[in-house]
């Protein structure tokens, strides 16, 4: 598609009923989703990112001779959407990963493991007082009976929620089972101390916790590589600038890679970025749509993947979960055969402060001596490679009474045309989720374009 593309066949002044054209902002998974379900309604697309790869935070790197992935890459066997996905597109195999996971108790190490992993939280719950049990048992129930409470937006969750006065997480469970279990999901999914994720939102949390996971043993690459044979896509080329105004949207204007600036027309645009990245775009047009998703938050992280010359894991335990106070969240394995590289983790508030002030060669070191105690094959191990990536918005973490923010949004944005904002804070911060939050998006207009967008709750 050229950089002027025109609205054909549409009566002079009149949008059309359905698109025939898209634009979509943004090349990482939210994007892709987007892009995937308006093709497959005949929609002609063109996916523009500033970027020069696709994949946004699950865009691959090169570790010596391999691809590897940095942010997302394992995904839950309930993933359907993505899977069918991958499938469309003549993409798999998938490898087993699990959720093989340990902690350090009582100086033990402690392990959750994906083909034993009820019996894993049996054992944290013996430990666990009554009344937290009861809650966290009566959850699990809801995520494994309906699919809804397994993603953000949860009429359940959110009714708990407002029962208990919307609290954060700390406020709802002890700190026995906030250690034990919510501490290390919330960091790894959210990049956030269960004092930052609100009840509300902790279905998407559970619902990867009672997930099975692979990894496709190819990487993304592939993936990524047939999908851009299927659209026309933009790399290098940041969107500044939202054309038309607050009734309707009628392209981007772009800084391209070469420098220029050129415009890009279309009968439907879609915002597939994080909260932020979209409130900066809306500002001039949707002064209170943006207002709203400025108060989405997300938290930083860094990983570094390093190759090792021997296995560092057993393969009892393949991962690590580090208490509150570490800087490095969690270690493991890159896949169960990987047991020689290790990925390393930074999130949560410890590592906050240092993101920014330590090298990634650092961070590395200090977390090989953290590990050291529990796998001592580190300190033999010699390092034959390393890539690293630090995001200051790695995580999304959402917002206090985000399912009511959702729906403000989607109201606010109810009467303008030609746009659609989609992105990780609808659904939840999984991949799947950002595929059920695009398919969502585009049902509501291109399925219906009577114009009704689906409710959150
Ligand atoms: C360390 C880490 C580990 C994770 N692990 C998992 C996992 O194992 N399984 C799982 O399901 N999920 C995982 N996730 C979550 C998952 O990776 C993310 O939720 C998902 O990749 C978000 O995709 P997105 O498209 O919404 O956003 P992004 O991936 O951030 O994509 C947004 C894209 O928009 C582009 N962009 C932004 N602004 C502009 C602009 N103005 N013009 C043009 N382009 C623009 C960016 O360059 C980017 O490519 C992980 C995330 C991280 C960070």
């Amino acid at each position: 598609m050229t950089a002027e593309t025109s609205r054909r066949g549409t009566p002079a002044g009149l949008p059309p009923a359905r698109p025939a054209t898209a634009i979509v902002v943004g090349g990482g998974w939210s994007g892709i989703a987007a892009a995937w379900y308006l093709r497959r309604r005949g929609v002609q697309v063109t996916v523009l990112d500033e970027q020069n790869s696709l994949g946004g935070r699950s865009s691959g790197e090169k570790l010596g001779d391999r691809n590897v992935t940095l942010g997302g890459k394992n995904i839950g066997t309930r993933y359907t959407e993505f899977r069918s996905f991958v499938q469309e597109l003549g993409g798999g195999p998938f490898e087993h990963f699990g959720i093989n996971s340990s902690r350090v108790e009582d100086g033990r190490l402690r392990t959750v493991d994906g083909q034993s992993r009820a019996a894993g939280i049996a054992g944290f719950l013996r430990r666990t007082p009554p009344r937290d049990v009861v809650r966290f048992w009566r959850m699990t129930r809801w995520v494994r009976g309906d699919d809804q409470d397994r993603f953000l937006g949860s009429p359940r969750f959110r009714q708990l929620s407002r029962a208990h006065g919307d609290p954060a997480i700390d406020g709802y469970f002890g700190r026995y089972l906030q250690n034990a279990l919510v501490r290390p999901m919330t960091v790894r999914m959210n990049g956030a101390e269960p004092d930052e994720l609100h009840l509300a939102d902790f279905s998407a949390n559970l619902g990867m916790l009672l997930d099975r996971f692979e990894q496709l043993t190819e990487g993304f690459e592939p993936v990524f590589g047939e999908f851009a044979a299927t659209v026309s896509v933009q790399l290098g080329t940041r969107v500044e600038e939202l054309l038309g105004d607050g009734s309707r949207t009628t392209g981007v204007r772009v800084r391209a890679r070469s420098g220029s600036s050129e415009t890009y027309l279309a009968d439907l645009t879609v915002l597939a970025v994080p909260a932020s990245a979209s409130a900066a775009l809306l500002r001039p047009c949707h002064p209170e749509v943006a207002a709203e998703l400025d108060q989405i938050r997300y938290f930083p992280a860094a990983v570094v993947i390093a190759e090792y010359d021997r296995p560092v894991f057993d393969v009892a335990a393949r991962a690590i979960f580090f208490p509150p106070g570490s800087e490095v969240s969690n270690a493991g394995a890159y896949g169960r055969d990987d047991r020689h590289i290790v990925r390393y983790t930074f999130s949560g508030r410890p590592a906050r402060r240092n993101l920014v002030s330590a090298s990634m060669e650092e961070l590395r070191v200090r977390a090989e001596s953290q590990l050291a105690p529990h796998f001592p094959a580190i300190a033999q191990a010699r390092l034959r490679h390393q890539v690293s990536r630090r995001w200051q918005q790695a995580f999304c973490a959402y917002s206090r009474r985000h399912p009511d923010r959702l729906e403000r949004i989607d109201k606010l944005l109810g009467g303008s045309g030609g746009l659609l904002v989609t992105g990780d804070y609808r659904r939840g911060t999984s991949i799947e989720a950002c595929f059920r939050a695009a398919r969502e998006q585009v049902v509501s207009v291109v399925d219906n374009p009577s114009g009704r967008r689906p409710a959150v709750t």
